[in-house]
């Protein structure tokens, strides 16, 4: 089993979990998505079963100079060997309305994709009320390797998407929302990563922090219920494509 987007920095007991995560043999990718937190976030991945990846959140993006942005750039070329993906990196319109903001947080997001590009990893994209621009700006900038972290776009957005040979990535939120429980119908199974976004996205409880990595087998089950195969293929054809798409 392969949670593909946690975050581990932000878990009350990061170094608990990571010894949960290792007595149950499955293997996370926690993302790191402020400069704050990529020394933590390349610690972790040091341990068995830990993978990362690091990106710059939007709502981060606007707090920075131009400079800091540069800096941190720098920082994840010189630890690219120690990351398996750039991200989490994209557009977040629930919380930048103002245009100024969004503009420049579209120019950093075209930064990161051909940073992306350039290392050869694949970049894992947060939308927020902005499908239709991150999907447009990825296009534009023929981004290569792309997931797209917790999908809950629209079934036109997914065609887009999925046409572009895009991932798309169930979150344990599933059972809680139409677009996702659609998106699995839709999806080919060879394009679908999994993920909880833990601490975050408890489908027990939205808005704790109380959601863990291992809560992907839940996940399994529901989508094996959707697409009618057993929870074993659905875990088997996940997993290969995780290892695939990140080179794990
Ligand atoms: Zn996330």
């Amino acid at each position: 089993m392969i949670d593909i987007h946690c975050h581990l920095e932000k878990m009350r007991d990061p170094l608990k979990i990571i010894k949960e995560i290792q007595n149950r043999n499955i293997n996370v990718i926690t993302s790191c998505a402020s400069i704050e937190d990529a020394d933590k976030t390349l610690e972790f991945a040091k341990n068995k079963n830990i993978f990362c990846s690091l990106g710059l959140h939007p709502t981060e993006v606007i707090k920075l100079s131009d400079k800091d942005i540069e800096n941190y750039i720098e920082l994840i070329k010189n630890n690219s060997k120690d990351i398996v993906a750039i991200g989490e990196v994209g557009l977040d319109y629930k919380w930048i309305s103002n245009e100024k903001d969004q503009t420049k947080t579209k120019e950093v997001f075209i930064k990161f994709i051909k940073l992306s590009k350039e290392l050869n990893l694949p970049i894992v994209i947060h939308s927020r009320n902005s499908m239709n621009d991150c999907l447009k700006i990825l296009d534009e900038n023929e981004a290569k390797k792309v997931v797209i972290h917790c999908f809950s776009g629209n079934a036109g957005q997914l065609k887009y998407a999925t046409e572009l040979g895009y991932f798309i990535s169930i979150n344990t939120i599933l059972t809680k929302n139409k677009n996702i429980k659609q998106a699995v119908k839709k999806v080919q199974m060879n394009k679908m990563l999994l993920e909880t976004d833990s601490p975050w996205m408890d489908p027990k409880s939205v808005g704790e922090l109380t959601n863990v990595p291992w809560n992907i087998e839940t996940l399994i089950s529901e989508i094996s219920k959707i697409k009618g195969i057993s929870k074993l293929e659905v875990e088997n054809i996940t997993d290969k494509n995780a290892v695939e798409f990140f080179g794990l």
